[in-house]
Order: C-alpha cells, then structure tokens, then sequence
C-alpha cells in the first residue's frame, strides 16, 4: 500500500493557514485572467506562442542558448540526467537531495544512473567535499558525469549556496570533465534573499531549472535551460516520457505572470519566515534553525511531543505544517500574511503547551 500525505483529521476545520508548502497557493483572478487571455496552440507541434514567450524569457533570465517547459520539476530532474548521462553513471550530489529522496526511485527506474551522496551541513559542500569523492577513470569505477546542486536546498533549511561555494563546485566538476546541474526548484527565493541576479547565480551551470509552483504562485509547471544541443536531446526525452503537451500556453500564461507580480515580493516571504522563526524560538523546547528564505525548520524533540501529534493539533485550529526529516517544515509563501504568522505562533505555543 502506498501512502499519499496524512489528511487532516476528521471533523478538522478547512486549513485557513497553510504552512504545508509552498506548493499549495491558489491562482488569484489576476494570474486567472491572465490564463484566459492566453493565446494557445498545439505545444507537441511547437506551435503554442506563449509557451515560446516564455521560455524565451527563461532563457534569457538565466542566460542560457535555450529552455523547454516542463509539466514538473521532478521532470525537469529526470531529464536532465536522462541527457547529461547514460545508464551506469554516477551523479554527484548532496545526500539530502530530492533526486535522491523524493522522486519515487526514478533513477534505479529509469536513468539508471547512482547517485554518490555527500555530506555537509545545511544541504551544502565544499569544493575539498568534491575533488574527495573524484574517482580513479579505471574501468572499475563508474563514469562520474554530473555534479547536482539544490540552489535552495530544500531539506537543508531553505539554505542558500553563496555564489563562491557555487562557483567553487562547478570548478571542480568542469576540471573532471563532468557537467553541473542546478535544480533550481526554488532559485528565484535564493537570488532575491542573496541580491545576486539568477545569470550570475547559474553562470557555472550546464544546466538549471526554476519551479512554477514553488512559492511562484502558478499552478503548474517548470521550466529547463541549457544550450541549443542540450535542449534538443531534452525534447527527445520529453516526447518519450509523455511530457509533449498541447495548448500548454493556459499555464504558461500563469507562469510569466508569476514572473512579472510574484517573484520580488519574495522578500515578504522571507521576512514571514525570520518573523516565524523569531516568535517559535521564544516557545520552550523549540529549536529553530535561522531560515536564508521561505522554509522555517524546527525540532520539537525537547517539547515530548511528536511531529505528528503536532500537526493533529494544529489541524483542529485550521493550521497546516509539513514533517520533513525529522523536524517540523512550516513554509511561507503568497496565501501567508504577516498577521497569519503571529496566529500560527499562538496556536503552535497553545498546541505545545497544553
Ligand atoms: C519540489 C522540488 C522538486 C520537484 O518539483 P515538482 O514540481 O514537485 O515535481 C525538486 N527539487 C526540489 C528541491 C524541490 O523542492
């Protein structure tokens, strides 16, 4: 039996305050208004224009030849390696990765590829991390061929890398000759926290995608850049995994009004989460760790209370949070106002102490 994530329990009011994820803002009128003015067309044929307009505008933004549009994120991963590596070769990456923890098994599925898992605090290393694991090129080892980095890393704390150690690590993988892909399912939350213009920050990367849905407010799909020849061999892989859409452009419309409306007000997110974690540190055996962006992770180990026994809790007041490696995740995001916050802080202070 497999388990989709835990409902609410019943007789728990609607979620008025969704810290869950990111993932679960609504399209507002204007985002809709926005989808019902979109001019559409077949996207399989590479006819859908605002399919086109947007990923012209992605490759631009992260300056890149090119950019496919994907239905997910996860799609964009598996493509990714699908066409930066063959069957047998390793992936470099960090060992609380989502390529590693939550896309199903898709790569003993499907790449084939093994991923080698590295350590480092906040869901980062260091150059020294990399050139440890380089392997001898014998035919005893597997080829190493690509190096993936979480910019933000997820369950590192919604860390952002600094553009140095970025920088640093791709140094070191374009030395071997391997590739660097940046799983950018929050890049723009890293790029607005750290100053830094998404160009700068994926420079060093062969290849890098950004989520729609993460925070971004639209209600489906992702977005992949490279170069031409990269972006041609993805489209194989996108035809063969049945991500070829057709008028596609109802949801890339939503997509490039996220651009335009959704992505500085990201700061107001960030702002949330310090304001989260400020008032959960003053709550007694609450550990918080100090959030980069939109992602509050805390340990409740020290209350005697359970992740899940919270999360119960909350649920009676209409509150939401997420249990992510063993700490609470409580993610802000465009449907999270700063009044919200204050509430959630009250009624996680009433749920603990009781
Ligand atoms: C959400 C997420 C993904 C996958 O994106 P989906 O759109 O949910 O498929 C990949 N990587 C990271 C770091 C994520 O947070």
């Amino acid at each position: 039996m497999v388990h989709a994530p835990a409902r609410p329990p019943a007789g728990a009011p609607p979620v008025r305050i969704n810290l869950y994820s990111d993932t679960q803002t609504r399209p507002g009128p204007a985002m809709k208004e926005a989808m019902m003015r979109a001019e559409v067309g077949d996207e399989q044929h590479g006819d859908d224009p605002t399919v086109h307009a947007l990923c012209d505008r992605m490759a631009a933004l992260m300056g890149k030849e090119a950019a496919i549009y994907l239905p997910s994120g996860t799609m964009c991963n598996v493509i990714a390696i699908l066409t930066h590596c063959g069957k047998g070769d390793e992936v470099v990456a960090h060992e609380t990765s989502h390529i590693l923890h939550s896309e199903g098994g898709t790569h003993a599925a499907l790449t084939g590829v093994q991923i080698l898992p590295l350590k480092g605090e906040r869901g980062q290393f260091s150059a020294d991390d990399v050139r440890a694991v380089i392997r001898p090129k014998t035919r005893y080892a597997p080829p190493q061929r690509l190096l993936e980095v979480e910019q933000t890393a997820n369950i590192g704390g919604g860390t952002v890398w600094p553009l140095a150690q970025l920088n640093a690590v791709a140094k070191v993988a374009h030395e071997q000759g391997w590739s660097t892909h940046m799983d950018g399912a929050r890049l723009m939350n890293a790029c607005v926290a750290a100053g830094i213009s998404a160009k700068e920050m994926v420079a060093q990367y062969d290849s890098v995608w950004l989520d729609f849905t993460k925070g971004l407010g639209a209600p489906l799909g992702a977005v992949l850049c490279g170069t031409d020849a990269f972006i041609g061999q993805a489209w194989r892989w996108k035809q063969r995994l049945g991500g070829s859409m057709r008028q596609a452009g109802i949801c890339a419309a939503a997509c490039l009004y996220a651009l335009d409306h959704n992505v500085e007000r990201l700061a107001e997110d960030h702002a949330n989460a310090k304001a989260l974690a400020r008032g959960l540190r003053q709550i007694e055996g609450v550990v918080v760790e100090e959030p980069d962006t939109n992602l509050v992770f805390f340990d409740i180990k020290g209350t005697g209370l359970t992740v899940e026994a919270l999360q119960a809790r909350l649920a009676l007041q209409g509150i939401a949070v997420s249990g992510l490696g063993g700490r609470v995740r409580a993610c802000t995001h465009l449907d999270v106002s700063a009044p919200m916050i204050e509430e959630a802080v009250a009624a996680i202070r009433e749920a603990i102490g009781r």
